[in-house]
């Protein structure tokens, strides 16, 4: 659960049930500052002249504001549109993708009118019927951490819980989903985990949950009916890295519930950077023990038309036999989405 130092309330932001909740939760503790701003300019109260600071500083700050623009990002090619709860987090991954995309503005922003978000919501998948549209809630975010606070997750599942032809996904490396168990979901919403082994979470994963605590999380939604999904990514290649992934998929295998009523999905990522990636990761955490030896990667355009480092090909290769037969022996049933 997310413990902010500083919270900073945009204007008209209290005018919401959901930020006058956040504001009684914490305006008697003396621990967390609260700034109640007049304008919206938030990063001038984040303390920090260089990234190094800004960063460490933004991932302990919460804002809260309001969705302006409701017009939605689109999602390819997991979802058709992200579903804008929650952006930034406060985890401080070394590989995370917010590190490029949020940039100096790594705080956590939590949108208090989400009446206003899920009527849109409303009017996209009208637009679509009568297909099915499927909204993605963690594309800018992990939005597990702050749920205690808003209860945004709880509302939007139980708005998809009761709509036909909408779907709703979201990814987390977090365990606060107490809130969420007794649903009406009707298995509209899907939870995914992304998961690794202790080895990579702790030692890349500043702040987030360990590996035992995601897994128990993973359960629990999956004893409440929701259809459950893992990320494993990203992979690295090193010494022990068969057994501990075998450890991991096995353990998962035996305690997820043999009665699911829908396979559990696989997404598995092999350990890839952009250069311009690195150059923000170095200046964030300077001492990062990343893999990001050029010189042991291979050169491979991406979809979105900018150039990344992967694993050189025998390695995918490895990677991918190795996680189709595990997945195929552990798991009865069960979906691989992709493995790259
Ligand atoms: S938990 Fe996810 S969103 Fe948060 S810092 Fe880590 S990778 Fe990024």
């Amino acid at each position: 659960m997310f413990r902010p130092k500083r919270i900073i309330f945009e204007k008209d932001s209290l005018d919401y049930e959901m930020g006058k909740n956040i504001f009684s939760m914490f305006k008697d503790n003396d621990n967390v500052e609260i700034i109640n701003l007049t304008s919206n300019r938030v990063k001038q109260h984040i303390p920090g002249n260089d990234l190094f600071i800004q960063y460490r500083e933004g991932k302990k700050t919460l804002v809260v504001g309001t969705k302006k623009t409701l017009k939605f990002q689109t999602c390819k090619p997991s979802a058709h549109y992200q579903l804008p709860l929650v952006s930034g987090c406060m985890g401080q991954c070394e590989y995370c993708y917010l590190n490029t995309q949020l940039g100096d503005k790594p705080f956590v922003k939590v949108h208090t009118n989400i009446d206003d978000i899920l009527n849109q919501a409303q009017k996209y998948i009208n637009e679509r019927l009568p297909d099915i549209t499927i909204f993605e809630g963690a594309a800018t975010s992990d939005p597990i951490p702050v749920e205690p606070y808003t209860n945004s997750l709880k509302k939007a599942i139980e708005f998809f819980g009761k709509e036909t032809n909408a779907r709703f996904r979201f990814v987390t490396k977090y365990n606060d989903i107490e809130s969420l168990l007794n649903l009406e979901h009707n298995g509209h919403t899907e939870v995914r985990f992304s998961i690794n082994t202790s080895l990579v979470i702790d030692k890349y994963e500043h702040f987030t949950a360990s590996r035992d605590k995601r897994i128990e999380a993973a359960i629990k939604v999956a004893e409440s009916g929701y259809p459950v999904g893992f990320l494993i990514a990203p992979i690295f290649i090193y010494p022990s890295f068969k057994e501990d992934y075998h450890d991991l998929l096995l353990e998962l295998s035996e305690k997820l519930p043999s009665n699911l009523k829908f396979p559990v999905t696989f997404e598995v990522i092999s350990h890839r950077y952009t250069m311009v990636a690195k150059n923000r990761i170095l200046q964030v955490f300077p001492e990062s023990e990343l893999p990001m030896n050029e010189e042991e990667r291979k050169f491979k355009y991406g979809q979105f038309g900018y150039g990344k480092y992967v694993y050189e090909k025998e390695s995918i290769r490895e990677i991918k036999e190795f996680f189709s037969k595990e997945i195929e022996e552990l798991f009865k049933n069960k979906k691989v989405l992709y493995i790259i």
